[in-house]
């Protein structure tokens, strides 16, 4: 079976695959448990914490989709499948789908994401590339790269 049929096949005996609008694989690498309300930070808990981080994290499947995702589910700034920041989510989206070279309904594990990551995203790059994100002048996605390119 070949790798891409392997992953639909995993994804299709999931009940619920998650889903990452594209800048997301980056806040999920720098999270440090802080988010919008007790809602989002227990959901991005439960998928960074409990499923990414954890033992095998590393094989988990996720999609890469152009709106509110498994992270927005419950974000007392989502609209549908909109944001009430959506221009700056915009934004940030083009600018992490073209560094990480992300393409509409990719899948790709989260082991992939981190080399992804790792090839395209150097150490100090942040302030540009998350240029308008409130938690990026707290540092903690810099040291979170940083350590991922350390290895
Ligand atoms: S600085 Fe903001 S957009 Fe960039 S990885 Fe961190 S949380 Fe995500």
């Amino acid at each position: 079976m070949k790798q891409r049929e392997w992953i639909s096949a995993r994804i299709s005996a999931m009940p619920d695959p998650i889903r990452y609008r594209p800048h997301h694989f980056l806040c999920s690498l720098g999270f440090e448990g802080k988010g919008y309300s007790p809602e989002f930070t227990a959901n991005m808990t439960a998928i960074v914490m409990g499923q990414l981080r954890a033992t095998g994290g590393d094989a988990t499947v996720i999609e890469v989709t152009g709106a509110a995702d498994s992270i927005c589910a419950p974000c007392p700034k989502r609209r549908g499948t909109h944001c009430t920041s959506q221009d700056k989510i915009k934004v940030l989206d083009r600018a992490h789908a073209a560094a990480l070279k992300l393409k509409p309904r990719e899948i790709l594990t989260w082991a992939d994401a981190k080399s992804r990551i790792r090839e395209n995203v150097r150490p100090g790059s942040l302030k540009t590339l998350c240029a308008g994100c409130e938690w990026e002048p707290f540092g903690m996605c810099e040291g979170a790269l940083a350590r991922l390119h350390e290895g």
